[in-house]
């Protein structure tokens, strides 16, 4: 595995439930101008399959001063460039099966039958949210509810269907059609051969795993001190004429050369408009990179964009996280843009300003805490547009860069993106979701209460305090953990945030109002570990993404732990079961013990123990649990995962062409907007 951190919280309260604030109208814009009392604002855009798709607003952006907002439009430009790069490196095929699919879909000599033709649009749908033909969250091949025959017709009827030799119609009709052919985009069964049976397009077909940690064994020099981030922006192919595997970098004038064109083409026009000379240098820095490939060039990149902490306007941009690789080397191509929400970053300066307070305090080991905790720069951001791996499902919240070296020497930048949580609450108003899985009245009104600030709370502590506190021994190497290391880390990173939840130092700083506000986020993420987030996992399969089996292991974990003092019971009503928690401090202990435990693990390099740890509570699923989880949530169409569309930019120009303002919009459907990206950006 990779030593790169897994730093990306994915909504950790699924179908949200969370707390009643007011929603405030007063940012929603109102293009018509035709009324002086806007509408509320409409959050939800589409809902089909296990998908719900919502907007955000980008509260702020209009009164940004119009310097920034320019920055902002040419970065969100370099953003949406991008797409075609995510497609490709999802499945070699994704790319020409969407040109077909959308031609299919606009064409006037389609059937619009009642039967075959929704579910051929649901189809589209679920592609266009999973940048491919797998999911974007289980990475399993999705099913066609349509039949082949009716779209053979479609497609025959065409007046010029985008076929090409690359990727002839037979071999696109298996890719949709054989359930068996390319069926999971990231395989991590243990004893299976993870490339081979991976169908991403990070390794050329036929290419095995041995061959690879073959190739990376001789290519890695494990004595360096700030080794690069081997693999990270490149495909793996074999030179036909030798037999041999290499490196395709991801660059100008190598793979994916059109996309990268346009996005360095954005980058530089905002370059003119940085906020700094420094902001300035991360731009032309990233454009280097992108010109050279050069992972050196990266790391330089990263460590300026580190260092630079005082722009409002920030991005990332680039092969960041390495979830789709099941070896966690290559990274998959996203771009955020965001500016900073002064008001609310209060909270995460103060939590920074007092992060060696935190690791001093921490219950684990003191041979295992750092020392001195570096620069961990935090704060609440507002994203302006997401986009690649980011898009339409998106983090709620980000740390990186992931190189250690670099977050040991030089620090993180941490963010919590608080439009994008608060777009998830206000959708999730009235969902039925606390009636049928919170236990009583006495707790559904502490969530509505505190859950919004402690699952923002817990956000600020994962990001900024968790992943960065700590520190391994001399001697083990980061990788240790293997397969398991990024479930180990994310639990080590909650864990740290559940601790402190509930410290009264949060109360002492002012950050929460209650000592009792804690229970709030103890309650849910106990239910959501165990129960409610099985509504993800298909009937008969295990806990497998790493963020997952890490909330089910510290659940199962402190149920197990706790069960001889009943700090948590599970108990039936009416053959419906429920999370009850009797001794909150008590619970608090036993995070703070198995803490402990997972930093022990990190820091020694412990395999076996965090195997043992992962494989005993983070994996398995009690199939009656599981089948009343699923029972109970069919009745409330909860959509399991939810994705935005982004709002719309707009420049302004006067009579002689010059941009005089940019404009945001939110009136942007799902469907349109796929098409018109697909129409606008296709670079590959
Ligand atoms: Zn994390």
């Amino acid at each position: 595995m990779s030593s790169r951190l897994r730093n990306i919280i994915v909504a950790a309260t699924l179908a949200g439930t969370v707390s009643a604030m007011n929603i405030s109208a007063q940012n929603v814009s109102n293009p018509a101008g035709m009324s002086s009392t806007p509408a509320p604002f409409d959050y939800t855009v589409d809902r089909f399959a296990d998908i719900e798709v919502l907007r955000y607003k980008v509260p702020g952006f209009e009164s940004l001063p119009l310097r920034q907002k320019m920055l902002v439009y040419y970065l969100t430009e370099a953003a949406i460039a991008g797409r075609d790069i995510l497609w490709d490196q999802n499945n070699i095929y994704n790319l020409p099966l969407r040109r077909l699919l959308e031609a299919v879909y606009t064409a006037e000599t389609t059937e619009h039958d009642a039967e075959q033709f929704p579910k051929f649009e649901t189809y589209l749908k679920q592609i266009w949210f999973a940048n491919g033909i797998h999911h974007h969250y289980s990475t399993d091949k999705f099913t066609p509810g349509f039949s082949e025959e009716w779209l053979r017709r479609q497609i025959s009827r065409l007046d010029d269907a985008p076929i090409t030799d690359a990727a002839p119609l037979d071999t696109l009709m298996r890719v949709v059609f054989d359930p068996a052919f390319m069926a999971k985009r990231v395989n991590q069964a243990a004893g299976a051969d993870l490339i081979a049976t991976s169908a991403n397009n990070l390794y050329e077909q036929g290419i095995t795993q041995p061959e690879v940690e073959a190739y990376f064994a001789a290519v890695k020099d494990t004595t360096q001190a700030e080794p690069p981030s081997y693999g990270l922006n490149t495909r793996i192919a074999r030179n036909p004429a030798t037999g041999r595997i290499y490196e395709q970098t991801y660059r100008l004038g190598g793979l994916y050369s059109p996309a990268i064109t346009r996005i360095v083409d954005n980058l530089r026009l905002a370059a003119d408009y940085a906020e700094s000379p420094a902001q300035r240098a991360v731009i032309e820095k990233l454009i280097q990179y992108y010109a050279t490939g050069n992972l050196r060039d990266f790391d330089d990149y990263s460590i300026m964009w580190v260092e630079d902490t005082d722009s409002r306007v920030d991005f990332i941009n680039g092969f960041i996280e390495s979830y789709g690789d099941p070896l966690g080397m290559t990274g998959a191509w996203e771009s955020i843009v965001n500016f900073k929400d002064i008001e609310a970053s209060g909270r995460t300066e103060t939590l920074s300003a007092n992060a060696q307070w935190f690791e001093d305090n921490s219950p684990v080991d003191p041979r295992f805490r750092k020392e001195k905790v570096k620069g961990v720069s935090a704060k609440v951001i507002t994203a302006a547009i997401l986009a690649g791996d980011s898009y339409p499902a998106t983090p709620i919240g980000i740390n990186l860069p992931n190189a250690n070296w670099i977050r040991a020497a030089h620090g993180s930048k941490s963010v919590t993106i608080e439009n994008i949580t608060r777009a998830y609450d206000e959708a999730s108003h009235g969902n039925g979701f606390n009636e049928e899985f919170v236990i009583d009245k006495p707790t559904r009104e502490l969530l509505d209460r505190y859950l919004f600030i402690t699952d923002n709370l817990h956000t600020d502590l994962h990001e900024c305090l968790g992943h960065g506190s700590g520190r391994l021994l001399p001697g083990v190497d980061p990788d240790a953990l293997k397969a398991h290391g990024s479930t180990l880390e994310e639990a080590r990173a909650d864990l740290f945030a559940l601790y402190y939840l509930a410290d009264p130092k949060l109360v002492e700083l002012g950050l929460l109002d209650s000592p009792d506000a804690y229970k709030a986020s103890y309650y849910k993420y106990i239910l959501n570990g165990m129960m409610t987030q099985l509504m993800r996992i298909e009937p008969g399969k295990d806990v497998e993404e790493a963020h997952m089996r890490n909330r089910k292991l510290i659940a199962e974990w402190a149920y197990e732990h706790g069960k001889r003092d009943k700090v948590i019971e599970l108990t039936n009503r009416g053959g419906k079961t429920f999370v009850k928690i009797n001794d909150y401090e008590a619970l608090r202990r036993l995070f703070g013990e198995l803490l402990a435990e997972v930093q022990r693990i990190r820091s020694e390099g412990d395999y076996e123990a965090g195997e043992r740890l992962v494989e005993t509570y983070g994996v398995k699923v009690d199939p009656k649990l599981h089948r009343q989880v699923l029972d109970r949530y069919s009745h409330l169409d909860i959509a399991p995962y939810k994705g935005f569309v982004n709002p719309v930019y707009t420049p302004v120009r006067d009579a002689d062409g010059r941009i005089t303002d940019i404009t945001v919009d939110y009136t942007d459907d799902y469907i349109p907007q796929m098409l018109r990206y697909s129409r606008d950006y296709s670079t590959l």
